[in-house]
């Protein structure tokens, strides 16, 4: 059995008499000097061991909670990723049952509905906003009034002991009003539905290519309706929360209590609840986010990656798996067919396309016949300031017509960076190798480190040479908001990044507004570009293409490509909508490509571009990071693991990671590169979690690199 902890590894207990253990459920046993929840992976009957064996405390649950066909899935992506086996147990779990807690029914979030609005009774000032706020809303949930609105709970408990308000249970999809469309599939999508279902109960790959608004949902749904009434599950991953909205709408109709969702933002009971109901067979179709990979249905008939190139399928912590990819393997290991979608698809599925491991499905026009953009690229190296001049008569043009306005800028804070104009100083983080970034905030303007943290107050004499000449260069989001409320004063801005919308329902109550034309110029780093569809856009901008470039990253390029392609290849569903790029390597290929989303010439230069550079998908890789407070000794171990290395594989490095200290860790990286997966995975065994000190940190097929 394994408990949920990098260390570790298996271990070994007696089953005692009269204990009924199978492999799957969770038991107490002893562990140190306490008594823990772990999962059992497998019984043994015969097994002899040369040393004493503790007896297990109890069993916690009596029938598995993860079948054979998910424990062996399991088992695959801790070999694979070189992950603790505990580990990837505990988040194929919701985390209450990952801490041994049963599943009980949820507390649902509670809605806040205005009984009368009549009010007589006296009432203080907060509770008269929040009466018109109902008004106007008619119902808020509870937890929405508190973040969104900035009311304390109390103020709700007020009105509804006044009789006022009323609470009650909020149904997890009630928010979402359906959408019901009488659709006659075209003849695309009826041979893409015939394609998959023709494969039902056997593995196969597909690919299905088409643009947003190509109607890649309805395929989806036609396929689920097939494989439900089989009795068997349906699950579609999706790379963030944000885009379960769009399936919950078109689904919630057809599947009824049969669907569910996974993600994190469901309370830890709901997520339980929502598991269990998968687990009994209640829910059959399932939208969920990266772990939602593990939803334990009793039997899978198909699995959808939408968006399939996207990163977020890749986990940045323990366990770093690419849902992506283990989806297709759980197909395998199912025997279902798994569909992947998008209408910018990665190089390496681009590739598995080409080489025929992946069944293609296109879908070429778009349903409701709407035309894509105009695109244009515009040169920065002859332009002054953010907005180019033909960005800003685009910009004119679009608002004096009542149109909206989607802005596109990936750096967060006021600007990009703090220098002395005296003697050339860059500003950076105490604690880490990067440069501090000016943050605007009600007090005045603060330098903040984006990744440890790290926040002053600002100053302006330098400390280099102490003169009074620090002074705050290049565009962040803040400083572009500004800039559009001096030049648009009597438009509505509204600004959307990590520090705007750190909840999750302020984040849908923009995207709300949006959709219902209220907003007028929409500003955000990349979050606003993802699958939204908004009909009142006319423009959509990106401020300036070439970031993503200046990162050592060899997906750089594809980024900025899909980036690009997502924007220009988006159906304006009324009007022709407009698209402009702002660039100082306008004649980059990923820009220009990207800006006519020419999928095959941008492929052709970046698949001979991976060839040359021994890439993916023309090689593996597998990053070590190493990470100590020692530099030395981080060099050094570094060092000898690449002497081990070496003979069997390419290493790349070491060297210092693309942040060289962080929150006062020093960091270097390898890269191992070879053709045969199996001699890294077996050399991967060889290398410690840690030595001398120095924490080893691994990271199979890797998405980044800092
Ligand atoms: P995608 O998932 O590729 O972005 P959707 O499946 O959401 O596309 O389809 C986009 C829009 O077109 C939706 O409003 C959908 O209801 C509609 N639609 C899809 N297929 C058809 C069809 N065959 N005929 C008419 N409308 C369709
Ligand atoms: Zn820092």
């Amino acid at each position: 059995m394994v408990f949920p902890l990098a260390h570790p590894g298996s271990l070994f207990y007696l089953v005692p008499p009269g204990l009924k253990v199978l492999p799957g459920i969770r038991v107490k046993a002893p562990l140190k000097k306490s008594v823990k929840v772990g999962f059992v992976v497998s019984v043994r009957e015969d097994f002899e061991a040369d040393f004493e064996l503790k007896p297990l405390v109890e069993a916690v649950d009596e029938e598995p909670l993860l079948s054979e066909k998910l424990i062996e899935l399991i088992l695959w992506v801790s070999g694979y990723y070189k992950e603790p086996l505990g580990v990837v147990f505990a988040s194929a779990l919701p985390p209450a049952l990952r801490r041994g807690k049963g599943v009980s029914l949820p507390k649902r979030r509670l809605v806040a509905e205005l009984l009368r609005s009549d009010v007589e009774v006296p009432l203080t000032r907060r509770q008269r906003d929040l009466v018109h706020l109902l008004r106007e809303k008619g119902s808020l949930s509870v937890s929405e009034i508190e973040k969104v609105w900035g009311f304390s709970r109390s103020v709700v408990y007020a009105l509804q002991s006044k009789g006022i308000v009323e609470l009650k249970p909020q149904d997890l999809f009630e928010e979402l009003a359906p959408v019901r469309e009488e659709i006659v599939l075209n003849s695309e999508q009826k041979r893409s539905v015939e394609r998959i279902l023709a494969s039902s109960g056997v593995f196969e790959r597909f690919y299905l290519y088409g643009v947003t608004g190509s109607g890649k949902t309805e395929v989806y749904k036609r396929c689920a309706v097939e494989v439900v009434s089989r009795g068997e599950g349906v699950l579609i991953l999706v790379p963030e929360i944000a885009l379960t909205p769009h399936y919950v709408k078109r689904f919630i109709d057809v599947f009824g209590d049969r669907l569910s969702v996974m993600h994190s933002a469901l309370s830890d009971a709901e997520r339980a609840y929502q598991w269990e109901r998968i687990r009994r067979g209640e829910a059959l179709v399932v939208v969920g986010t990266r772990s939602a990979i593990f939803a334990p249905f009793k039997k899978c008939g198909l699995i959808v990656v939408d968006e399939e190139h996207d990163a977020s399928y890749k986990q940045s912590e323990s366990p770093r798996y690419n849902a992506r990819d283990v989806a297709v393997v759980r197909a395998k290991m199912e025997g279902c067919p798994v569909v992947l979608g998008s209408a910018t698809p990665s190089v390496e599925s681009f590739y598995n396309v080409k080489r025929g491991k992946y069944h293609l499905l296109v879908l070429s026009s778009r349903v409701k016949g709407a035309s894509l953009p105009e695109v244009s690229i515009v040169d920065m190296k002859k332009e002054k300031g953010i907005f180019s001049s033909l960005l800003l008569a685009e910009m004119e043009k679009a608002l004096s017509a009542s149109k909206a306005v989607m802005l596109l800028l990936n750096r967060k804070g006021y600007s990009r960076s703090v220098v002395c104009r005296a003697c050339g100083l860059l500003l950076m983080c105490p604690n880490c190798d990067v440069a501090l970034t000016p943050h605007r905030t009600h007090s005045g303007y603060r330098y903040v480190c984006h990744w440890c943290g790290y926040d002053a107050p600002s100053f302006s004499v330098c400390p280099g040479c102490l003169k009074e000449s620090l002074t705050m260069v290049g565009y962040g989001l803040q400083r572009v908001e500004e800039a559009l409320k001096e030049l648009f004063p009597d438009k509505r801005v509204v600004r959307m990044d990590r520090d705007t919308v750190a909840s999750k329902y302020a984040y849908w109550k923009i995207l709300d507004e949006m959709e219902r034309g209220e907003i007028d110029i929409l500003l955000g780093t990349q979050m606003i570009a993802k699958g939204h569809h908004f009909p009142n856009v006319a423009l959509s901008a990106l401020l300036l293409a070439d970031m993503g470039l200046n990162i050592p990253d060899f997906r750089a390029s594809e980024r900025v490509y899909q980036l690009i392609c997502q924007m220009a290849g988006r159906a304006g569903r009324e009007e022709k909508g407009r698209v402009v790029i702002q660039s100082f390597n306008p004649d980059y290929y990923a820009i220009k490509y990207g800006a006519r989303c020419e999928l095959e010439a941008f492929m052709e230069v970046e698949l001979e571009s991976r060839k040359a550079f021994k890439f993916p998908p023309f090689a593996h890789l597998v990053r070590l990071l190493f990470v100590g407070t020692k530099e030395e000794r981080v060099e050094e171990v570094a060092f000898e693991v690449k002497e081990m290395l070496q003979k069997h594989v390419d290493v790349i490095g070491p060297s210092p990671s693309g942040i060289r200290r962080l929150k006062n860790r020093f960091r270097w990286h390898l890269i191992m590169r070879s053709n045969k997966r199996g001699v890294m995975q077996n050399l991967l065994d060889a290398v410690p979690m840690s030595h001398k000190g120095v924490r080893i940190l691994r990271d199979v097929d890797p998405y980044e690199f800092f």
